[in-house]
C-alpha cells in the first residue's frame, strides 16, 4: 500500500507512535520515526521493524523546537528525496487542577503537542507541494474534544489540534496535501499506564465497548487516512474510541 512511500512518525518509539511505525513498515514504507530521549526504546522499535523485513531509521529532537522540526523534515528530504506522510503523533500529558497548574507546564504541553505538530506542517507542506502530494495525519484526543477535568492544558493542545487540522487541510487541498486527525479515546501505552485503577475502572466504565483500545487499533485509523482509501477525505477527526464519545 505505501510501497515507496517516505513516511516520518513523531514519537514512534513507544505507545501508538510505534504501532503505526510498525504498521507503515508492514505496508512497504520506508519509515523515519523520531523520538525525544528514551533511545533504547527508540533502538527496539527499529529493530522491531527491520526484524519484520521493514526499513526505517530514527531521529532524535525535541518536537517543541520549531527549528528541530525544520531540520529533522530538511534532513529527511535531503536523505529519501521526498517526504509522502508525516504523522504528527508525539505527546505528552501532564495533568493537574487548573487553580494550581504551572506556566511551565502549561508552556511544555502546548509546545510539545500543537506548536510541535504546526512546525512539522509548516517544513513538511513544502516538498509536499513540490512533489504535488502528501497527506498528514495528526494525534488529538477524545479529551480534546469533550473536556476533562485535571486536563485543562492536555484538553486545550488536543483541541487546537482539530482546528490545526481543519484550518490546514483548507489551506493545503488545492494541492493535493490532504490532513485529517484520529482522536483516540483510552488506549493502553505508557501514557495511561500511570493512572491509578479506580479512575482506570471509572473510565472503563464510561466506554460502550467496555475495554482500552490497542495503540494498533489507533494505527489501523492513521494508516487508513494516510493511504488512498481515504483520497477524498481531508479535515476529518476519526474517532477511535469504543464508543466512549459520540
Ligand atoms: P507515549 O507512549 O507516552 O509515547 C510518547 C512518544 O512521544 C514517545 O516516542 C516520546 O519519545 C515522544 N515524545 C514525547 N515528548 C516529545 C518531545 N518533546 N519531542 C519529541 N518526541 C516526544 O504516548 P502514546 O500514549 O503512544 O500517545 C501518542 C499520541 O496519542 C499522543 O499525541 C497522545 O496525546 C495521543 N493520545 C493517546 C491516548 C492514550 O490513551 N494513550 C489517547 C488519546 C490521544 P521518548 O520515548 O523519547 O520520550
Amino acid at each position: 500500500m505505501f510501497n515507496g512511500k517516505i513516511v516520518l512518525i513523531t514519537g514512534g518509539s513507544r505507545g501508538i507512535g510505534r504501532a503505526c511505525a510498525l504498521a507503515f513498515a508492514r505496508e512497504h514504507a520506508t519509515v523515519v520515526i523520531t523520538y525525544a530521549g528514551n533511545e533504547e526504546k527508540a533502538k527496539e522499535t527499529l529493530a522491531a521493524i527491520e526484524q519484520a523485513g521493514g526499513k526505517a531509521s530514527a531521529k532524535r529532537f525535541d518536537v517543541a523546537d520549531p527549528k528541530a522540526c525544520a531540520l529533522a523534515v530538511e534532513a529527511v528530504v535531503k536523505e529519501h528525496g521526498r517526504l509522502d506522510v508525516l504523522v504528527n503523533n508525539a505527546g505528552v500529558a501532564i495533568d493537574g487542577l487548573v487553580m494550581r497548574f504551572k506556566d511551565e507546564d502549561w508552556d511544555k504541553t502546548l509546545d510539545t503537542n500543537l506548536k510541535g505538530a504546526f512546525a512539522l506542517i509548516r517544513a513538511a507542506s513544502r516538498p509536499m507541494m513540490k512533489q504535488k502530494g502528501g497527506a498528514v495525519v495528526n494525534l488529538t484526543s477524545v479529551v480534546g474534544e469533550t473536556g476533562n477535568a485535571g486536563q485543562a492544558a492536555y484538553a486545550a493542545s488536543k483541541a487546537g489540534i482539530i482546528g490545526l487540522t481543519k484550518s490546514v487541510a483548507r489551506e493545503l487541498a488545492s494541492r493535493n496535501i490532504r490532513v485529517n486527525a484520529v482522536s483516540p479515546g483510552f488506549i493502553g501505552t505508557d501514557m495511561t499506564a500511570r493512572i491509578p485503577e479506580e479512575a482506570r475502572a471509572r473510565m472503563l466504565d464510561s466506554v460502550p465497548l467496555g475495554r482500552l483500545g490497542t495503540a494498533e487499533e489507533v494505527a489501523g485509523a492513521v494508516l487508513f487516512l494516510a493511504s488512498d482509501a481515504a483520497a477524498y477525505i481531508t479535515g476529518e477527526v476519526l474517532k477511535v474510541n469504543g464508543g466512549m464519545y459520540m
